[in-house]
């Protein structure tokens, strides 16, 4: 039998770094894109965004979504924007939130290109486009097809997908497809990206029942958290330890997803953690709309959580509980000395309203930071992780004071034992591609993996491509067949 003419994955994006997932299928005649997340992490990483995508817009048949962080669909407006008018497949949560994420990225990209025209016009050079508009956002969430977990769909004619529950935030997903063509099949695993088993609210990641070739996420590929009881441990004593008659605690949040398991660890120790002394302020008009829809999803839910949703009428069952939509309610927080918790974003306080409440907050002893999230190199929220004495917020120096507490383990991504025992749970230990990590962090998994027996491990590259139909299980099924 002959080598179908395409039976093809080329690595485009995340391919080598972490952010900009996007891959593209190539099966006969058929062009799909799976992912198209947008590049983040300074000027030189969003300028990258504006340039051309993999293949043409218009010759494509069908894009896949794994989740809805930004750096997974962040470029989907734009892809419509550049002529795509086929369907997004996704789990059906995963549109909720990007609704959410898309419009705001777009309201983001129209200030940007305003405030940049402006200057321009200044030096009587001609106005900047949008990266993408609002407009484009909601055309781009009106071509969204949705499917719940284990559902089972022909997303064009000899690709059948399947999404099961990764574990990561609300709706992510794994990406099963059935390939064929030529005489040949193969089943390919996306792991988009994949949670921590015990994260709070989600379910843990399935695992795969069967995989030709599996494509693997390799974030936290060199390390391994904290345990989940020593972190919950170094919350408690964090709260307990911080005096509500003397200052408040400042929380910088990412707004989908550790915003809302914070919520609900709230409400789960509310009597341990002693939190009925404090204001809890959620200052994040995005994290609230996220919040709305992590609520209204009840049947994505662990055990844990549906028997909270069962017992309590809202979630999560904070009394003292304030969600502040306006500027002028932000505000007002501005002027409570003490006893306030807030969480707000930016979670690497790089914008947003977290970056005023710093202002007012870090330069008192008396109050605490607590940081829950990754920070990036460069980011004011790693200068406070580094334990610098200044940070500029606004242009001014504002000494830091307050106490900086680094919580380590609430990722949302599993650790290098989680990405392990995922992998080799997969029956046959599957030929294996990493994305989705700094070099460093995949190679570090590839050793780690191959140390441990598994036959064939690659760190993807931008470029890569995949002919499936030469990997020798594929071979084996077509030659039964
Ligand atoms: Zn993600």
């Amino acid at each position: 039998m002959t080598l179908p003419e395409h039976m093809e994955l080329e690595f485009f994006g995340a391919a080598g770094e972490v952010t900009g997932s996007c891959h593209v299928l190539r099966i006969g005649d058929r062009r799909i894109l799976l992912e198209c997340g947008m590049l983040q992490g300074g000027r030189q990483q969003a300028a990258r965004n504006r340039e051309p995508f993999p293949l043409d817009p218009e010759s494509l048949d069908a894009v896949i979504i794994s989740h809805a962080h930004i750096d997974h669909c962040g470029r989907l407006p734009l892809l419509v924007r550049r002529g795509y008018s086929g369907p997004v497949f996704a789990q059906q949560a995963t549109r909720d939130v990007a609704r959410v994420m898309l419009e705001d990225s777009a309201g983001l990209a129209e200030r940007d290109a305003e405030q940049e025209s402006v200057k321009r016009a200044r030096k009587g050079l001609p106005p900047v486009e949008p990266l993408y508009t609002v407009d484009d956002a909601r055309q781009a969430l009106r071509q969204f097809e949705t499917l719940s977990y284990d559902d089972c769909r022909e997303v064009v004619p000899g690709v059948r997908l399947r999404f099961i529950d990764a574990g990561h935030i609300i709706g992510s997903a794994i990406v099963e497809l059935w390939l064929s063509e030529g005489g040949y099949e193969c089943k390919l695993v996306f792991s988009g990206d994949l949670g921590q088993r015990d994260t709070p609210i989600l379910r843990d990641p399935s695992i795969p029942d069967s995989a030709d070739l599996v494509v693997m996420e390799s974030t936290y590929g060199d390390r391994c958290h904290r345990s989940r009881e020593a972190t919950l441990l170094e919350i408690a004593s964090v709260l307990r330890g911080a005096d509500h008659q003397q200052g408040n605690v400042l929380i910088p949040a990412f707004a989908v997803g550790r915003t809302q398991e914070l919520l609900y660890l709230f409400s789960k120790y509310w009597h341990e953690w002693d939190l009925a002394r404090w204001q809890i302020f959620l200052d994040s008009p995005m994290a609230i709309r996220a919040s709305d829809i992590y609520w209204r999803h009840r049947e994505l839910y662990d055990e844990e959580a549906q028997a909270m949703r069962a017992e309590h009428e809202e979630m999560p069952k904070l009394p003292n509980l304030s969600l502040s939509q306006s500027p002028e309610e932000s505000m007002a927080i501005n002027r409570i000395r003490k006893g306030a918790i807030i969480i707000a974003g930016s979670g690497m306080c790089e914008g947003g309203r977290i970056v005023h409440h710093l202002k007012h907050n870090v330069w008192r002893p008396e109050c605490q930071v607590l940081i829950v999230g990754y920070q990036a190199q460069g980011t004011v929220g790693r200068r406070l992780v580094d334990g610098e004495s200044y940070i500029r917020i606004h242009h001014e120096a504002i000494r830091v004071k307050a106490q900086v507490h680094t919580i380590g383990g609430l990722s949302a991504h599993a650790d290098q034992s989680g990405l392990t025992e995922w992998y080799e749970a997969i029956p046959g230990r599957p030929p294996l591609w990493l994305v989705h990590g700094e070099p460093g962090a995949s190679a570090a998994l590839r050793e780690h993996l191959l140390a441990r027996g598994a036959p064939r491990v690659i760190v993807a590259e931008p470029g890569m491509r995949i002919e499936m139909a030469r990997l020798p299980q594929v071979h084996r099924r077509a030659n039964q067949a």
